[in-house]
């Protein structure tokens, strides 16, 4: 570990954590500071003997989990939510540090996933059943829910503490004990939420993190074990398919967080202040790098040239630089790999006679830097309108038909998350319904809420977190027939 870390948070954990325990690993996975391309931590990298280690204490401590009542399994998440909030300075600065986003928006996440802790706290002990008379006949039908039994959780870097939280919370309120593989790219942050379940009072064994740079292998060592009842997956769409595959064999429970390509479409209606504004939030969010982030906008032709613009001074007046750095307001991407993509992308767009638009510099450092820019003229052949971006490109198509504009926003195999804005409330609701994706935003740019399903359809996904089922995702209802004599 470096000096910098070493100093700034004594006791980093570093090892797997396991039945309750830390286990220092064999070999090291180094852990990069995207705002400096420096390796500030190594931990340990764990692979097929120690994922099989993590599931046998999972499954070892499930039976007692499972019988916890409910008040007990709440009361433990709400210690979690409050010690989250105690510790949420230096969570939030081990967030920055390994995955780059502006402490602010670090602190935010922190925020934000602690009411996943509040939310399943509140949900654990919510959960009923069913007691009544068949129609035909004296027998009474009794429908219960039990947990699923343990649980795989993979989750990716992009929110590296609420998507561990937003698993975690409701699996532990169901009864369930997991076993997580958080990203090879930011394990800091989930070692720390360990260490917070840890204090909270979390039984042995209930919740375990594996910590690799080996991940297929990993996982294929716990899906194939068959005393693995659930997978849930957050991450793209590529790995989904795969994960969804091997889960198949053994038909496991999925919970499936797909990529997304979310239109943001701007009615002629609309008020362009609010759209703007809800532009740069739903684009910017993380520099981009958000599954519900905004990445084609279909702007109405009384209100394209104008939206471009306003957008282009928008994102280009947003502070680059090191998260760590108060006055930043827009980081790093996550690798090298991610800043070559939106080159490739832009060239891919230019090459089809698209415009660029910026007037933002790039800080003069070796981190993973990337200029924020808004593309006009876009052939929607283009890769940048066909995949997801992940990063702070904006491309706006004009469009002065509403069902042409309905049409191009479905163009795409994803549906997670979706856009409009308008004034008019008839027609703004009727293009609202008519979108073919798990959520939409309706006059805002932010959608993500604890207490709201989030999900996809399409290819973005199966079931839903959050919200009054998310608890479902990890119980199974069992029916009771019941003759009375
Ligand atoms: P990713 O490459 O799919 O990785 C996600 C997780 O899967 C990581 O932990 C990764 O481990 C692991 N993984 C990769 N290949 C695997 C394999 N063959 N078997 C088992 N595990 C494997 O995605 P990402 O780049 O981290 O995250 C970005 C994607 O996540 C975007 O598409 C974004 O839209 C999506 N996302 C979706 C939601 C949602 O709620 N729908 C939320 C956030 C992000 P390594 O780190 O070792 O590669």
């Amino acid at each position: 570990m470096t000096r910098t870390l070493d100093k700034l948070y004594d006791g980093l954990p570093t090892g797997h954590f396991i039945g309750g325990e830390w286990h220092v690993g064999n070999t090291d996975l180094p852990v990069e500071n995207p705002a400096t391309g420096a390796v500030i931590a190594t931990v340990a990298d764990g692979g097929p003997d120690t994922a099989a280690i993590a599931l046998d204490a999972a499954v070892a401590a499930a039976n007692d989990w499972a019988a916890t009542d409910p008040r007990t399994r709440s009361d433990i998440l709400m210690k979690a939510f409050h010690l989250l909030h105690e510790r949420a300075h230096r969570i939030a600065q081990i967030l920055t540090l390994e995955m780059g986003k502006p402490l602010a928006e670090a602190r935010g996440e922190v925020v934000y996933g602690a009411e996943f802790l509040r939310w399943f706290a509140e949900q654990c002990v919510q959960a009923g059943g069913e007691y009544f008379r068949a129609p035909t006949g004296g027998q009474r039908i009794l429908v219960t829910k039990q947990p699923v039994g343990p649980v795989l959780a993979i989750t990716p870097w992009n929110f590296p503490l609420a998507m561990v939280t937003r698993k975690v919370a409701p699996a532990l309120a169901a009864g369930c004990t997991i076993v997580l593989k958080p990203a090879s790219q930011t394990p800091l942050t989930a070692l720390e939420l360990m260490r917070v379940f840890q204090d909270a009072g979390v039984p042995a064994g209930v919740v375990n993190c594996v910590t690799t740079s080996r991940s297929a292998a990993v996982a294929t060592t716990i899906i194939t074990d068959e005393r693995l009842r659930k997978l849930t997956f957050t991450g793209s769409t590529g790995v989904g398919r795969k994960l969804l595959a091997q889960a198949s064999e053994r038909i496991l429970r999925t919970s499936m967080e797909l990529g997304g390509n979310a239109p943001f479409v701007v009615l002629a209606s609309a008020d362009l202040d609010k759209a703007v504004a809800g532009a740069l939030a739903a684009k910017m969010r993380n520099g981009g790098q958000a599954c519900v982030a905004a990445n084609r906008f279909l702007v109405h032709d009384s209100l394209a040239v104008e939206f471009a613009e306003r957008l282009t001074a928008a994102m280009s007046a947003l502070r680059m630089g090191d998260g760590m750095d108060p006055a930043t307001a827009l980081g790093p991407l996550i690798d090298r790999a991610a800043v070559d993509q939106m080159h490739w992308l832009i060239e891919d767009a230019v090459a089809r006679g698209a415009r660029v638009h910026s007037t933002a510099e790039l800080p003069d450092s070796p981190g993973h830097f990337v200029r924020p820019v808004v593309l006009t003229k876009i052939d929607p052949k283009a890769q940048v309108w066909r995949e997801e971006i992940f990063g702070p490109i904006a491309p706006v198509r004009a469009f002065s038909d509403i069902d042409e504009a309905l049409a191009l926003a479905q163009d795409t195999e994803s549906g997670l998350a979706a856009y409009v804005f308008g004034e008019k409330l008839g027609e703004t609701m009727n293009f609202a319904e008519g979108l073919q994706s798990g959520m939409v935003g309706i006059n805002t740019g932010i959608i993500s809420d604890p207490a709201a399903p989030f999900g996809g359809v399409k290819a973005s996904g199966l079931g839903r977190e959050g919200g009054s089922t998310g608890l479902d995702e990890y119980l199974e209802t069992k029916y009771l027939a019941l003759r009375l004599s």
